[in-house]
């Protein structure tokens, strides 16, 4: 028996990375997983039988999460299909660095389109299906730089402080639903989005993390799993720091 039993999870952007730990952290606690991507299919696929060999259940749906029709027929299908959307763990997202001065335009746009736009777009379909069922837990993924800033990511930046407070507005307007909508704010964490950054800034960084360590996404998947548990049931729009310390 699990603890997550007969629930029905999507994670978006869990084809890699966090969400990739997340997916399977959640299916080892017996929900459902619903793997979505946008272009890594094999990635999913793979993820989805790691799922499925280690006796879990999990399924996989692209979509790119900031193109709003195409969200509204990821949840219409995903409904259809399992009946329910219990979690609904908003974690794609990319990032286009540059400096401010030199920033274009299309770099800004599309980074808010899937950050942002993506997540308030999952939200709002997803949430369509949670309030028929009077319950629902929504996590959101923000940014230690959403609360702090950082030089070279004015669009991510605004994207994941953007998150940060439509997570609380979202919290506000579900929480008669039995909905909770939470965030949580990696520091630096190793993945495919922070592989290429040059040594300089990664001991940069390290300077700034008290406990002295990069994170992994098992520590990240950890801060979900506890979010939408039956534990965290009190808790509604919070942002949950997962980063060493980096920003308190
Ligand atoms: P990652 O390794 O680059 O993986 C990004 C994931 O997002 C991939 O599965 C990708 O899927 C998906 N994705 C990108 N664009 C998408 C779109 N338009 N529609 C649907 N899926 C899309 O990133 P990560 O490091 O795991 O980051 C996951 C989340 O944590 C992001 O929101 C990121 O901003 C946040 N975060 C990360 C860190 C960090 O240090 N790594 C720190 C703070 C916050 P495809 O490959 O299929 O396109």
């Amino acid at each position: 028996m699990g603890k997550f039993d007969g629930k029905t999870a999507v994670v978006t952007g869990a084809s890699r990375g966090i969400g990739r730990v997340i997916a399977k952290k959640l299916a080892a606690c017996g929900a459902t997983v619903i793997i979505n991507y946008n272009g890594s299919e094999s990635k999913a696929a793979a993820v989805q039988q790691e799922i499925i060999d280690e006796g879990g259940r999990a399924d996989i749906f692209q979509c790119n999460v900031s193109d709003f029709a195409a969200c509204e027929a990821f949840f219409k299908a995903v409904t259809e299909k399992y009946g329910r959307i219990d979690f609904l763990i908003n974690n794609a997202g990319i990032t286009k660095d540059g400096l401010l001065m030199a920033m274009k335009e299309e770099d800004f746009d599309s980074v808010i389109d899937v950050n942002l736009k993506g997540t308030f777009h999952c939200i709002r379909f997803a949430a369509r299906q949670m309030m028929r069922q009077r319950y629902g837990r929504i996590v959101n993924m923000a940014s230690v730089v959403g609360v702090a800033g950082n030089a070279g990511q004015a669009n991510y930046s605004a994207s994941k402080a953007g998150i940060i407070g439509l997570t609380k507005s979202a919290a506000k307007e579900l929480a008669s639903r039995g909905i909770t909508v939470n965030a949580i704010a990696p520091g630096m964490i190793e993945t495919d989005m922070t592989a290429d950054l040059s040594d300089k800034v990664k001991d940069e960084m390290m300077k700034q993390i008290p406990l002295k360590r990069f994170g992994q996404a098992e520590d990240v998947a950890n801060a979900a799993a506890f979010l939408v548990s039956d534990e965290a049931a009190y808790i509604t729009g919070q942002v949950l720091h997962v980063d060493g310390g980096m920003a308190m």
